[in-house]
């Protein structure tokens, strides 16, 4: 871990009240909860063309839930980790004004952020594309294959699907914020999924500083990140959100 990136990146923090973290599934690595692309990960199981597209699932909902089922599972057991907390505290500190997440396992939520964008939606939420009805995800049950809606659709979980238009709102959001904040914290994301891996180009073009969090070089580390924080996000975001809790105690105690 680089104390010096990790001071440096704190100072900056603290100076500003309009901040911005675009998170990936790197962020959830520590709550259990694998990266997909990884070898051994979810894609090497279920291949996404066949199980995770929207034609897949009209084609064939029963195989589909196969792999809903595993990731039900998964997310079921995953805690926020430290690094969602840090999040969460930088909100309630007043820095951070919103996360724009790819993710879909509500941990940001459960860590207590409140501004949550969501990208890809939200596994914990069902959806019916005939009747547009949402509910709970509740008393599923693998045996009985994809869950059918009152109306007699069947459901999926309220995520988006290789093929799916991201909600217009987040979209929306994600520009609005990309292109208005002082900072942004890029955690976790391997800047491959589009559109969300535009939003740190944006933010760039748009004036902002962006500091990246992540255990490896990404294509954003050369091009547009200002500093690159090498390590388990679980461990560097608590670092330097103690350091911004630490410097706002100075600066109120002067
Ligand atoms: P990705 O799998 O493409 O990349 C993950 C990135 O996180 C990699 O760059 C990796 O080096 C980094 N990383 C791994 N462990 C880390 C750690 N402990 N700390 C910091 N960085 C770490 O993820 P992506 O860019 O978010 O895209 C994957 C897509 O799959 C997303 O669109 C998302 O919707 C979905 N997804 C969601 C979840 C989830 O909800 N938790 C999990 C897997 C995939």
């Amino acid at each position: 871990m680089s104390e010096d990136l990790i001071r440096k990146a704190a100072e900056i923090i603290a100076e500003s009240k309009n901040v911005v973290a675009v998170t990936g599934a790197g962020i959830s690595v520590e709550s259990g909860i694998p990266d997909f692309r990884s070898p051994g990960g979810l894609w090497s199981k279920y291949p996404p063309e066949e199980y995770a597209t929207i034609d897949a699932f009209y084609e064939n909902p029963d195989k589909v839930w196969e792999l809903f089922y595993d990731i039900g599972e998964t997310l079921s057991k995953a805690k926020p980790n430290p690094a969602h907390y840090a999040l969460a505290k930088l909100e309630e500190l007043g820095h951070l004004v919103a996360v724009i997440t790819q993710n879909i396992d509500n941990l940001h939520y459960e860590a207590g952020n409140k501004n949550v964008i969501e990208y890809h939606g939200n596994a914990r939420t069902l959806f019916c594309p005939a009747c547009k009805r949402r509910r709970p995800i509740s008393m599923l049950h693998r045996e009985h294959g994809a869950p059918r809606c009152e109306c007699g659709g069947f459901m999926k979980p309220d995520v988006v699907l290789f093929g799916e238009m991201i909600p217009s709102q987040a979209l929306f959001m994600g520009e609005t914020l990309s292109k208005s904040c002082d900072i942004m914290l890029v955690i976790g994301t391997s800047a491959q999924v589009y559109p969300a891996a535009s939003l740190p180009y944006t933010a760039k073009q748009w004036g902002a500083t962006i500091i990246e969090f992540n255990t490896i070089e990404t294509p954003f580390t050369h091009s547009v990140s200002d500093i690159f924080i090498k390590g388990p996000a679980g461990e560097t975001l608590p670092e330097v959100v103690r350091i911004v809790e630490q410097l706002n105690k100075i600066d109120t105690e002067k």
